[in-house]
């Protein structure tokens, strides 16, 4: 048998996967079972935030694993420390919980939020306001913090104390926080899975001050637009504002499983011995791989995915098939005029680059360092597509 059809065979079918088997990569180069090249705009969703085989990346990893590849959070590790030191030097925070995926982050963020909540106020006050069309996870309880209907069915009973605000909308998200008994907000600040939904500054202000007024926990989910992706080192930083939790994932370690939830403000001591943990977390070998992309994650860097963000926005912006472009740095949606996304995906592919979708609209996640004459090359493609 070959790949597809084992995948068939064994491997529970979770996934709809396009028609390709990559077998390697180099840079954002993805090479297929097929022999050909492709540009990859995916990253393995937003994962290999510096492409395949990254030379650095895999001489940190490399040398961590042949160092000390697990030893259990029953004992101190570098790596380890030297990651939470790192983020929460960038970003004011004061503790680093570590975990293995995004959904297991927001789980330790609701988590931390509800424990503050009792410690301080005693139980019930535990309601945690996300927003409608977020993405959050895939646990029972990232789900059902998860604000779309379609993700609240077959898996019940879900975990309750989740109310959903509609984006932008101040009215309701004060209403909500004042008939519910409520701890935490949690929210995107653009939603990915959402269709790349960038929340305006002030709905942002607005959920910020209701935190500072109500003596809520403002969580921040930057499990995909974490870790540069959106050309500050977390998309937060945009807007002036100081969570209490952040969570992110995805690109955090370039491609090995980490997750993380940043504490402070309010939060910051919320943990204490027993209160949570995971047995892989702060892995020395993710950890490490970790360390080397947030030290690359630099203001040059950062400055030139702000560049090549403009220059995609320039190109795609009224073009031919396309009515609009949203998202910001590196986390683009484009909403094609008069194509499904699924057949801009595939024209695409057939045409050696690859892209994803978020609802109706194309999404990039490129490399953030992926060169400009591939992204040139890539986005021509995608413009001659979309002008079909
Ligand atoms: C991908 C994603 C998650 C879930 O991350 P996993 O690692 O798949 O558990 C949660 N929140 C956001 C915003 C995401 O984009």
């Amino acid at each position: 048998m070959n790949t597809k059809e084992l995948d068939s065979t064994y491997v529970a079918h979770t996934y709809a996967r396009f028609p390709l088997e990559i077998v390697s990569g180099h840079g954002a180069i993805a090479v297929g079972a097929d022999g050909r090249d492709y540009i990859d705009l995916g990253s393995g969703i937003g994962v290999n935030a510096f492409g395949y085989s990254d030379e650095a990346w895999i001489e940190t990893v490399t040398r961590q694993l042949h160092t000390l590849q697990h030893t259990s959070n029953l004992y101190y590790t570098a790596p380890c420390v030297q990651l939470a030191e790192m983020l929460c030097e960038r970003t004011g925070m004061s503790k680093v919980f570590f975990c293995n995926s995004g959904a297991e982050a927001n789980e330790g963020a609701i988590k931390a939020a509800r424990r503050r909540s009792f410690l301080k106020y005693g139980e019930g006050r535990s309601t945690i306001i996300t927003l409608k069309n977020s993405f959050h996870g895939r646990t029972v309880t990232t789900l059902a913090a998860t604000g779309q209907e379609n993700f609240h069915t077959e898996f019940g009973p879900f975990t309750e104390g989740f109310v959903y605000c509609e984006p932008e909308n101040n009215d309701e998200l004060r209403r909500l926080a004042d008939e519910n008994a409520c701890c935490a907000v949690m929210i995107e600040t653009i939603q990915g899975e959402g269709g790349v939904y960038v929340l305006s500054d002030e709905f942002i202000s607005a959920v910020a001050a209701l935190c500072d007024e109500k003596d809520l926990c403002l969580i921040v989910d930057e499990v995909q637009t974490g870790n540069g992706r959106t050309g500050e080192l977390y998309s937060y930083m945009h807007y002036g504002i100081k969570p209490d939790i952040v969570t992110t994932a995805k690109g955090l370690a370039g491609g090995l499983p980490l997750g993380a939830v940043m504490l402070g403000g309010r939060a910051a001591d919320v943990y204490t011995p027993g209160s949570h943990g995971s047995t892989f977390g702060g892995n020395p070998v993710c950890c490490a791989g970790a360390v080397s992309v947030l030290s690359r994650i630099d203001d040059k860097l950062l400055d030139d995915v702000r560049k090549k963000s403009e220059y995609i926005f320039s190109e795609l912006t009224g073009a031919k098939g396309v009515s609009s472009v949203s998202g910001r740095g590196l986390m683009i949606g484009i909403e094609p005029d008069g194509k499904k996304a699924a057949d801009v995906i595939a024209m695409c592919m057939e045409r050696g680059v690859l892209v994803l979708s978020a609802k109706t609209r194309v999404r990039l996640l490129p490399p953030l360092n992926i060169g400009f004459d591939e992204l040139r090359r890539a986005i021509q493609i995608i413009k001659e597509v979309l002008a079909q």
